[in-house]
């Protein structure tokens, strides 16, 4: 029998209706915008962001707007006045995304600080996309374009959580990964960012339904009934003229997908956003059915693109209201597309988006078995040995002899060290400790694409010494 999941663990105080909505598992849309450029005019964007919010708001199942700071540029005006800006005189709440490009704690704090006093409870913590100019390993004297680096996700939940237990917080996930290690990675530094102080979840965009069925599926198999919010991207013809198999990091677009939407693309602008929508209408239909709290709508840019988004998932929902009749819809709409952008896919599990499984049963899910690449031997050694010759017990002259072994690391601090499995982080250009961001490439390769994520061995150590349980620990403090 498949368990019930667990109740969600939220105590917001009340009187946040964000909050409300998602402890009450009523499927919700939430409204997208990004935070304007510093250097784009503030006035022109309010008034753009503010025409939008009031139409969203006039949408019973619209329950909250969600700012992206950082999200594509380095420098934005500030969130929580653009916030207060936008939702005067409104009734939806805003959900604020804290990205960790150039981020500190500090930053953190004082944005939090801000925005609590300006009403704002609901937060999404991320640790962001890589930086276009960022310094190459193998240049590193490239001016860096966040000097402060990228404060992790992880840190970010957890600083909010312990300014203010009654903030509801959301962490990012990616379910879009095609390899094991990069799949496990993303899902235990999911339950890391659970352990440590968020409440919800939100993934990064993408179209495979079968990704997002699997990680509804992991979080059944471990027993944890987290709201989720998926999230839901309408493609502009300007996305698709760029598209190469990237729209951005973590969001990879396979070949074939690519080619349908040109084709929707040449025919001319009014069909492709046909195809659109109804693509979007059946994704939001799929995400309820599949268990979603709800969708965040990302990618759209003006109020008129909206009206037609909400009509057409007003459409959708009453007319998909069961699994099967779902299942045959997208797949008759996609006749056949795979929507996975490597060649040989991985998945947690069989039988994923198929008519035979609609929930998960762990009596007949079964999660797929592929073997761990083992670690290699300088790493599986350093894990061993460091841990021994940085002690305080062992004598100066050990260590002396051991430099080779040691290279920088005596210097590191110990704790980054021990997060690490006693490995130099240096080749993660993040320099994260806590878990992988959600960028890497759909085979593994690091979202600045110099060799695969650094992650991978911390994985390879991990599932080596049977120790994986250590990759999901909540950090406290
Ligand atoms: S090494 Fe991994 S975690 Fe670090 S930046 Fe690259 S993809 Fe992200």
């Amino acid at each position: 029998m498949s368990r019930e999941p667990q109740q969600l663990k939220m105590d917001f105080g009340g009187g946040n209706p964000f909050a409300d909505t998602l402890r009450a598992a009523r499927f919700m849309l939430v409204v997208e915008q990004n935070v304007p450029a510093a250097d784009q005019a503030l006035p022109s964007a309010v008034a753009l962001g503010r025409a939008l919010v009031e139409r969203a708001a006039d949408e019973e199942l619209v329950a909250a707007i969600s700012l992206t700071d950082r999200l594509r540029h380095p420098a934005t005006h500030d969130p929580v006045a653009f916030a207060e800006e936008l939702t005067k005189d409104n009734r939806l709440p805003v959900m604020l995304t804290i990205a960790g490009q150039g981020s500190t704690p500090d930053r953190v704090l004082a944005l939090a600080a801000r925005a609590k006093s300006a009403g704002i409870r609901n937060f999404c913590s991320v640790t962001g996309d890589g930086a276009k100019d960022h310094p190459s390993v193998r240049n590193p004297r490239v001016a860096a374009a966040y000097p402060a680096g990228y404060l992790d996700g992880v840190d970010t939940a957890r600083l909010l959580r312990r300014h203010d237990r009654s903030f509801c917080i959301g962490a990012a996930v990616n379910p879009f990964k095609y390899n094991l290690a990069d799949q496990y990675l993303q899902y235990y530094k999911m339950i890391r960012k659970l352990e440590s102080g968020a409440d919800f979840l939100i993934t990064h965009a993408g179209w495979d339904m079968k990704k997002l069925q699997e990680l509804q599926w992991f979080l059944r198999m471990r027993d944890l009934g987290h709201g989720v919010l998926a999230r839901v991207r309408l493609l502009n013809p300007e996305d698709v003229a760029e598209l190469d198999s990237c729209i951005c990091p973590g969001i990879y677009v396979p070949r074939e997908f690519t080619a349908s939407l040109q084709r929707e693309c040449t025919v001319n602008a009014s069909q492709f956003l046909s195809a659109q929508l109804r693509r979007i209408g059946l994704q939001v239909a799929g995400c309820r059915l599949l268990g979603y709290s709800g969708v965040v709508l990302a990618g759209i840019r003006n109020p008129g693109v909206l009206d037609m988004v909400l009509k057409e998932i007003n459409r959708a929902l009453p007319e998909h209201t069961t699994y099967h009749a779902w299942l045959e819809a997208w797949n008759d709409f996609h006749g056949g597309l795979q929507f996975s952008p490597a060649p040989s896919p991985f998945y947690a599990f069989q039988g994923l988006l198929t008519p035979e499984h609609a929930t998960y049963d762990p009596a007949v899910c079964h999660p797929t078995t592929v073997a761990f690449a083992p670690p290699v031997l300088s790493d599986r050694i350093g894990a061993i040995a460091l841990p021994l010759l940085l002690s305080a017990k062992t004598p100066e002259s050990v260590r002396s002899a051991s430099r080779f072994l040691l290279r920088r690391r005596d210097t590191t601090p110990p704790e980054r060290l021990r997060r690490c499995w006693y490995l130099d982080n240096s080749p993660c250009p993040k320099r994260l400790t806590l878990g992988p961001c959600g960028g890497s490439g759909p085979r593994g390769t690091c979202e600045f694409g110099q060799g695969p994520c650094f992650f991978h061995r911390i994985f390879a150590l991990a599932a080596a010494r049977h120790e994986l349980d250590q990759l999901e620990e909540g950090i406290d403090g």
